[in-house]
């Protein structure tokens, strides 16, 4: 099943002519979810050639301009392109009014139902859930209320082992007990064990993206050993001055919180418009966690 995230914008608060304010498009299976929407959003998704209807989830982790100015003008062209689907808005509580304001003042009333849940910046948080996955959010330090976000799939089922199985005469509503686990017991009363019969589900994938944040290590248990952990690095390691105050990571910050949580993988971003070129930067993080890349607009990332 796919599970992989586009990045949409990778700049921090003002965009270059390369990197576009943060935005990412998390896909998994059939359903997107929009993580942030700054400036600009909607013509990155048309670059990148994702579809602009297919989001049915928006997550925004704060209100800081470059995480949320692209929003207004997305609902717009879902509204002007006759959406009908309705749309989840998850994100800091004065996001409603701001969106209602705007909306109010252009006499647009959306042709889709628009739902707004907001988030808890306090604590861990479930936010959305389906059959397969879950999303949850988790409080991050910053000059304003922010949460991260956790994308974790649910455990899969068992897998029969035809092989195993045949001549056993199993009844076929006792299938769905042996994939969730039950050992099966025949007529003789002989019992197969349910590890015989059955393949293990491939492990649960998971991604976490920590928006603005200055370091933390209470993030840790919250992002434990996820397979691809997003992780903001505004500033290069010699600017550590500079993100402490303004409330923001270094690269070695960034790689510190992957090694400590034990990721499989890091991916970095929100970068500075001072570093145009930031292979430095990487090399700087690489020198506490070596698995990570710096991210680019347009950067397709699969998980697990
Ligand atoms: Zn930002
Ligand atoms: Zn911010």
């Amino acid at each position: 099943m796919n599970f992989s995230v586009l990045i949409l914008g990778s700049s921090a608060a003002i965009p270059t002519g390369e990197r576009n304010p943060t935005s990412q498009l998390v896909k998994y299976h059939n359903q997107s979810f929009l993580i942030d929407c700054g400036e600009g959003t909607q013509m990155q998704i048309r670059k990148y050639a994702a579809k602009m209807g297919g989001i049915q989830h928006i997550f925004i982790s704060h209100l800081h301009g470059d995480h949320y100015f692209g929003l207004i003008g997305l609902l717009s062209s879902f509204h002007l392109l006759g959406r009908d689907k309705a749309l989840w808005i998850y994100g800091p509580a004065p996001l409603k009014e701001i969106i209602d304001v705007q909306l109010r003042a252009s006499n647009t009333v959306l042709r889709f139902p628009l739902h707004f849940v907001e988030t808890r910046t306090d604590t861990f948080h479930l936010l959305f859930e389906h059959e397969r996955i879950r999303v949850f959010s988790f409080p991050l330090r910053h000059s304003l209320p922010v949460t991260g976000f956790l994308f974790r799939e649910k455990p899969g089922k068992r897998k029969i082992i035809k092989e195993r199985i045949e001549g056993l005469n199993i009844p076929p509503a006792y299938f769905r007990r042996i994939i969730e686990g039950e050992d099966f017991t025949d007529e003789q009363g002989k019992i197969y064990r349910n590890d015989y019969l059955t393949y293990p589900p491939p492990p649960p994938r998971s991604y976490a993206y920590c928006s603005d944040t200055a370091y933390d290590e209470r993030i840790i248990p919250f992002i434990k050993g996820v397979d691809l952990l997003y992780h903001e690095a505004t500033f290069g390691a010699d600017m550590q001055e500079v993100a402490r105050e303004r409330l923001h990571s270094t690269t070695r910050d960034a790689a510190s919180i992957a090694k400590k949580a034990e990721v499989k993988s890091l991916i970095i971003g929100h970068f500075s418009p001072r570093y145009e070129d930031v292979r430095g930067l990487v090399k700087e993080a690489s020198e506490i966690f070596p698995y990570v890349q710096a991210v680019a607009d347009g950067d397709v990332y699969f998980i697990g």
